[in-house]
C-alpha cells in the first residue's frame, strides 16, 4: 500500500445513506468498500456460532462487541491491506473505543490516512426511509432500495438491480429496533467526532437530504477540492 492510499469514514445515523454512497464509490470510482454490518450479516447467513451472537445485539437495536468487530476488521484489512485503491468504511467505527482500536492498528500496518465524512440529516426522514427500505438478499451485495422505488412497477417480485436476488427486509428494520438504534448512534456520535477532531482531522460534512446521484457529485467535487481524491 502507498502512503497516498486513504481511508473513508463514514460516520452518520442509520438510514443516512452510507451504503448507498460507499456503493456508488465502489462501481463508480473502483473504490473498495467494508460494511461491518454486511460483514455481520454474512456470518448470521452462514448460521455459525459468532453469527447467533451477533444477530442477538442487531435484533436488539445494539452494537456488537468492540473486540468482534475490530477482530472483524483487522482480518478485512489484512486481506486487502495491499490494495491500490481507496477503501471506505461503512458503520465503522461507532464507538470511540473502535475509533482508537483502529488508530492502533493502522499505526502497526503502515501509512494509512483517514478522511472523516459526517452525514448530516434530520431524525425524522430516517424513519420514513428505513421504513421503506429493501435489501438484496445475496449477503455479498447488500444493495439497499426503497419500496417507493417499486411501489409504481406491479405486482412482480421485487430484484436487485446489480445482482438480480431477490430484495427483502432486514430484520432490525423495525421501528422499535431503529429507534433503539438511533439512539445508540446518538449516544456516540460526539465522542467519535471529538476523537477525530482532537487528532486533527477535519471532519467532511454531507448533506445527506438530497437526491443520491446529488450527493455523490457534491461528495467528489468536495474530494477533489481537498485532493482527496482524482
Ligand atoms: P445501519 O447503519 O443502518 O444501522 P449497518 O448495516 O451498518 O446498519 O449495521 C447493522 C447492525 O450491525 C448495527 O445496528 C449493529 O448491531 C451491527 N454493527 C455494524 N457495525 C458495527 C460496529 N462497527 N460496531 C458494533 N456493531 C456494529
Amino acid at each position: 500500500m502507498t502512503a497516498k492510499n486513504k481511508i473513508f469514514l463514514f460516520i452518520g445515523p442509520p438510514g443516512s445513506g452510507k451504503g448507498t454512497l460507499a456503493a456508488q464509490c465502489v462501481e463508480q470510482l473502483g473504490w473498495i468498500q467494508l460494511s461491518t454490518g454486511n460483514l455481520c450479516r454474512s456470518h448470521i447467513h452462514k448460521k455459525t456460532d459468532l453469527g447467533k451472537e451477533l444477530k442477538a445485539a442487531i435484533d436488539a437495536g445494539q452494537l456488537v462487541s468492540d473486540e468482534i468487530i475490530v477482530a472483524m476488521l483487522r482480518d478485512w484489512l489484512l486481506e486487502h491491506k495491499d490494495t491500490a485503491s481507496n477503501i471506505i468504511f461503512d458503520g465503522y467505527p461507532r464507538t470511540k473505543k473502535q475509533a482508537e482500536l483502529l488508530y492502533h492498528l493502522l499505526h502497526t500496518m503502515g501509512n494509512f490516512e483517514l478522511v472523516v465524512v459526517k452525514f448530516e440529516i434530520a431524525k425524522h426522514l430516517l424513519i420514513d426511509r428505513i421504513l421503506s427500505r429493501m435489501v438484496c438478499s445475496n449477503k455479498d451485495c447488500g444493495r439497499a432500495y426503497s419500496l417507493k422505488e417499486y411501489a409504481s412497477k406491479g405486482q412482480g417480485p421485487m430484484l436487485c438491480g446489480v445482482c438480480n436476488a431477490v430484495l427483502e427486509k432486514r430484520s432490525d428494520d423495525t421501528r422499535e429496533i431503529l429507534l433503539q438504534r438511533l439512539d445508540v448512534y446518538d449516544q456516540h456520535e460526539q465522542d467519535i467526532i471529538h476523537f477525530y477532531k482532537d487528532q486533527g482531522h477535519v471532519i467532511h460534512s454531507i448533506d445527506a437530504d438530497r437526491p443520491v446521484d446529488e450527493i455523490f457529485a457534491d461528495f467528489v467535487s468536495k474530494m477533489k477540492l481537498q485532493q482527496l481524491c482524482q
